[in-house]
């Protein structure tokens, strides 16, 4: 598998709906063979529970976390698609981070300290948010979620940044900027 998409949005008919889509119908037009991940149709349990520690910590992985892992390991790009909430990502998502991204799977601790162990692997990030650009360049949003989404976490793990993409305030543009936002994707490159 050349890619796997992972995407966190609740609703059949949002706009995040419409990017993933349009990301499938891209992918599909360059033959690429592709997985996709609907956190929220899934009901993935994102809650790392007490359980959940002890048995990663004895090497015994839970079968729905092992699943996850699973995708990830066959996957040579992987695109996350979610909306910004309080300038972070859906609590669905950040929870199939804290238990999939886990200890020994996505990083361990070598002689130098800690060490990626997903280096073989690159990142498309395809945000939406309710402010508009101007407000994420001013006020610091965009740099803060370099710093924890990028850095903090897919760089951490050893990835690679390929693409962090935002559609601005989507809910607030026309639907003519929408429908061009939409176009755009044929045009990105998603590895
Ligand atoms: P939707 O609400 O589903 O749709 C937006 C518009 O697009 C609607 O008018 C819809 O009709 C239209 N649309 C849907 N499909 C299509 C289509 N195929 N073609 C054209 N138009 C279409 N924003 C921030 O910037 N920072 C924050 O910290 C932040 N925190 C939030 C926290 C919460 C809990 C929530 C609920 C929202 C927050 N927001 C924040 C706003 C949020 O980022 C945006 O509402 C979201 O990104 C919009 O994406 P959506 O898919 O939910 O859009």
């Amino acid at each position: 598998m050349s890619h796997l998409i992972v995407y966190a949005h609740p609703k059949d008919k949002s706009f995040n709906h419409a990017v993933l889509e349009a990301v499938k119908e891209t992918l599909k037009s360059q033959n690429k063979k592709f997985e996709v991940r609907e956190l929220y149709n899934l009901k993935f349990n994102p809650v790392l529970s007490v359980n959940d520690l002890a048995q990663i910590h004895e090497g015994k992985i839970p079968e729905d976390i092992k699943r996850e892992q699973e995708y990830i390991r066959q996957a040579e790009n992987i695109i996350f698609i979610y909306p910004v909430w309080w300038f972070g990502m859906p609590s669905i998502l950040k929870g199939y981070i804290d238990r999939v991204f886990a200890y020994g799977f996505a990083y361990a601790v070598g002689d130098k300290g800690i060490k990626g162990l997903l280096k073989d692997k690159k990142v498309y990030i395809l945000n939406t948010t309710g402010g508009p650009e101007e407000n994420y360049q001013k006020f610091g949003f965009a740099n803060a979620l370099k710093t924890t989404t990028e850095a903090g976490i897919m760089e951490f793990c050893g990835m690679k940044v390929a693409l962090h993409k935002y559609f601005y305030a989507v809910p607030t543009v026309d639907q003519q900027t929408r429908s061009n936002m939409l176009k755009e994707i044929q045009t990105l490159n998603l590895g």
